[in-house]
């Protein structure tokens, strides 16, 4: 979705708002496609700072389903989505350096969707947990075990005491 903006870059004190619906019903994340379980309208304020610049504000609420990191069980992990970006108009030219990473913007044309998806991305949880003591599941029989116990041996030596120990052997030996 294009939408044009000439009139924000050309009419000095313009101002306009819109509300417009986010399409997308799913987000790829490294790899990944999460479910967009729900979300608001996309609320956007334009306002002309000068010829060819302009300001532009909003906000966007969304859930998005996303894997425990322990137990891969799906949570809701809400995202608010706050955003205030300076866009300019390709013949702004003495600006034409802080056009860097504005690959939203076609010409007069702001891409709505390709500008919330780099929003989404810096928005990105870096860890999720269905709770914050999540036990994960167990590495031998893939038991969840925030359901209770599965009695699996579950012992695994630490590969750094390993390493450790091995320094300990070569010390003795010299
Ligand atoms: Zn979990
Ligand atoms: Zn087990």
């Amino acid at each position: 979705m294009l939408m044009n903006l000439t009139d924000v870059f050309t009419s000095e004190g313009k101002d306009r708002k819109e509300s417009l619906c986010y399409e997308p019903d799913s987000f790829l994340y490294m790899g990944n496609r999460y479910r967009i379980c729900e979300k608001s309208l996309i609320d956007i304020e334009f306002a002309n700072i000068e010829t060819g610049k302009a300001l532009m504000k909003g906000s966007m609420n969304l859930v998005l389903e996303i894997p425990c990191d322990r137990c891969l069980q799906m949570v809701k992990e809400p995202l608010e989505i706050r955003f205030e970006q300076e866009l300019f108009s390709p013949d702004a030219g003495a600006q034409v350096e802080d056009q860097d990473g504005q690959d939203f913007m076609h010409g007069y044309g702001l891409d709505v969707e390709a500008f919330i998806n780099g929003e989404i991305l810096i928005n990105m949880p870096v860890k999720v947990l269905c709770r914050p003591d999540c036990k994960g599941i167990c590495r031998v029989c893939g038991h969840n075990l925030n359901e209770g116990e599965c009695g699996c041996d579950t012992f695994v030596p630490d590969p750094r005491m390993a390493a450790i120990k091995d320094i300990f052997h070569a010390g003795k030996e010299v």
